[in-house]
C-alpha cells in the first residue's frame, strides 16, 4: 500500500529540475530537504514552487524541510580537481579566494585567534584530516595534511580539539531563515543544537515574524546535544541524528547506540525523529548500494525511526531516482515483517490534560492489533492525536483528516501517517460515513473492513479526543 517509514530527500542541482523532483515523489519522497548551506535563495524558491505545483499535479502533500547551516565552519569555493596530499602543508585564510591545494578560505573570522599548534582540522564529515602548525592570530594559519583526499567547494569543518565562540544563529541563519518563512515551509532544521535554550530562541524569533509556524527540527550533531537530550526532545517538535557531524564531534563507533538511544525517545515523546547522514553513500556515483549501507537503512526501519534522509545522494549523486526506488524497496521489505509493529507499546501519560486523548489512541492502537483493524481514523486540528497513534507504531495505517491545512504536509514527516484536508461541518455520524466514503474511493480501504474511527464530540467544540468507534467500512 504505501511505506509507513517515510523518506526526506536533499535537492540539489542533481535533483531540483521538475522532471526529476516529479520522479523521485512519484519512487517515494515524503519530504524534501533543502540545505540553506549550499545553493542560492533562487535556486532554492524555484524548487518550493516546483514542488508546490507537483503536490498539485500529483495529488500529494509533499513538505519542505529547510535546514539552517548554525554555527558550522566551512571552506570557501575551491577549485575543480582539487586534491590534498599527504604531508603536505597548506594555508587557511579568512580572506575570501578561490582555493586550491595550497590555500583554501574559511568563513570563521575568529579561526586564527581561537586554534593552537598541534590541534586537528577535520573536513568534509572528517575524510580528510589536518594538523596545525602554526597560526599568525590574525588571518593566517598553516596547517599540515594528514590524511589527504578530494576537496570540493564548501565543505564543514570541524575542529574537535577547539572551543568556538559562535552563537546557535548566526547572521546567516538569520536571513536564511526570513527567507524560509517567506516560502512557508513546513520545518526547519538547526544544526549544532547544543541545548534546549537553542530551540527556545529559535521558536521566538519564529513567533516574532509573523503567524506562519513552521516545525523545527532538532539535529543532533553536538556532544553538548547528547548532554541536553531530555530538554532538547521536549522543545523540538523532532530531532535528527545527523551522523555526519556527530561521528566526528564524537567517536563515530558511539553513534550506533546513540541512534538507537534517541529513536527510543523520540518514540517515548512521540516526537518526529529522522537518520541522516551517508545511508547510501555509495549510490553517489555507483548504480547500486553496499550491502552494508541496505542493512543500515533497514535497521532504522526496525528500529522505529520516522524517516530516512538522502543528503548528497540526491543532491549531487550520479542517480537521484534510483537511489529513492532502491530505498522504497528495503522499506517495503523490512515493513512486511509483522514483527517491527506494535513493539514500542509504552504506557500512557498521567497527565490529567492529556489523559482522555492518550487513552483513546493507545487503545485504538490495541483494538486495531487485537481485529486486524484496515485503518485507524482520526479527526485532528492541532495534530497532537496523529502524532500520538503514529508513536505506538500500530500495523494498520493512520489517515489523519484536518481543517489546518499546513498540518496535512507537516505530517508527510511522520511515520504510518497519511494526512487528508477535510473542513465539512457535518454531524458526527455523516462525518464517518463520508470519510470511509473517500477512502474507498481512494482505495485505500474495501467494503467490509474493520476500521476504527477517533474524535472528539461533539466535533464542533474541537475538544479532546474522547470517542472511539469500531466499525466496518
Ligand atoms: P550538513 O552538515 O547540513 O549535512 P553537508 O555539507 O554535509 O551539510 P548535505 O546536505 O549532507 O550537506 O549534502 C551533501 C553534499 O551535497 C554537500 O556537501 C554539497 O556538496 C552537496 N549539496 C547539497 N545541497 C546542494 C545544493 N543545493 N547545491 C549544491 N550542492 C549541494
Ligand atoms: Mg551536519
Ligand atoms: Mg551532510
Amino acid at each position: 500500500m504505501f511505506n509507513r517509514t517515510k523518506i526526506v530527500a536533499t535537492i540539489g542541482p542533481a535533483s531540483s529540475s521538475k522532471e526529476v523532483l516529479r520522479d523521485l515523489i512519484n519512487a517515494g519522497v515524503d519530504v524534501c530537504r533543502l540545505n540553506f548551506s549550499h545553493g542560492a535563495y533562487d535556486d532554492h524558491a524555484k524548487v518550493v514552487s516546483t514542488i508546490h505545483e507537483l503536490n498539485v499535479e500529483l495529488d500529494t502533500h509533499v513538505a519542505i524541510l529547510v535546514d539552517l547551516q548554525g554555527p558550522k565552519l566551512r571552506i570557501g569555493e575551491v577549485e575543480e580537481n582539487t586534491v590534498l596530499e599527504e604531508g603536505k602543508e597548506i594555508e587557511f585564510t579568512t580572506e575570501k579566494c578561490i582555493g586550491n591545494a595550497s590555500k583554501v578560505y574559511i568563513t570563521y573570522q575568529e579561526f586564527p585567534q581561537d586554534v593552537k599548534k598541534g590541534e586537528r582540522i577535520m573536513v568534509d564529515d572528517g575524510k580528510l584530516l589536518l594538523e596545525i602548525i602554526s597560526t599568525d592570530g590574525v588571518k593566517k594559519v598553516i596547517a599540515r595534511v594528514v590524511q589527504g583526499g578530494q576537496l570540493s567547494s564548501k565543505k564543514g569543518v570541524n575542529l574537535p580539539n577547539t572551543a568556538i565562540s559562535l552563537p546557535c544563529l548566526t547572521e546567516k541563519d538569520l536571513s536564511d531563515l526570513k527567507f524560509a518563512l517567506e516560502q512557508n515551509v513546513q520545518w526547519i532544521g538547526l544544526s549544532f543544537v547544543r541545548s534546549a535554550t537553542d530551540i527556545i530562541e529559535l521558536k521566538h524569533l519564529i513567533r516574532q515574524q509573523g503567524e506562519k509556524s513552521p516545525r523545527i527540527i532538532a539535529k543532533i550533531e553536538k556532544p553538548e546535544a547528547i548532554s541536553d537530550i531530555d530538554d532538547i526532545i521536549k522543545e523540538a517538535d523532532g530531532l535528527m541524528v545527523a551522523r555526519g557531524d556527530l561521528g566526528v564531534e564524537i567517536p563515530m563507533q558511539n553513534v550506533p547506540l546513540l541512534q538507537k538511544m534517541i529513536v527510543k525517545k523520540c518514540l517515548q515523546a512521540s516526537k518526529p525523529v529522522i537518520i541522516a547522514t551517508q545511508m547510501m553513500e555509495s549510490m553517489i556515483s555507483c548504480s547500486t548500494p553496499t550491502r552494508a549501507e541496505v542493512s543500515d537503512v533497514a535497521n532504522a526501519v526496525m528500529d522505529g525511526t520516522d524517516a530516512v534522509m538522502l543528503s548528497g545522494e540526491t543532491s549531487v549523486g550520479k542517480f537521484p531516482v534510483r537511489v529513492v526506488e532502491t530505498m522504497q524497496k528495503i522499506i517495503t521489505v523490512i515493513e512486511n515483517d509483522e514483527d517491527i509493529y506494535y513493539k514500542h507499546f509504552l504506557s500512557c501519560s498521567k497527565d490529567p490534560r492529556r489523559y482522555i486523548s492518550d487513552h483513546i489512541c493507545s487503545n485504538a492502537c490495541t483494538m486495531a492489533q487485537q481485529v486486524n483493524a484496515k485503518a485507524i481514523i482520526t479527526l485532528t486540528h492541532s495534530g497532537y492525536t496523529a502524532l500520538m497513534l503514529s508513536s505506538k507504531r500500530p500495523k494498520a495505517p493512520i489517515f489523519v483528516f484536518t481543517d489546518n491545512r499546513s498540518l496535512v504536509s507537516k505530517l508527510s514527516l511522520v511515520w504510518g501517517i497519511r494526512g487528508f484536508y477535510y473542513n465539512r461541518q457535518i454531524s458526527t455520524d455523516h462525518t464517518i460515513d463520508d470519510i470511509k466514503y473517500m477512502l474507498k474511493k481512494k482505495g485505500y480501504i474495501n467494503e467490509g473492513d474493520l476500521v476504527i474511527f477517533i474524535a472528539s464530540v461533539p466535533m464542533t467544540e474541537k475538544g479532546k479526543t474522547n470517542m472511539l468507534k469500531l466499525s466496518h467500512a
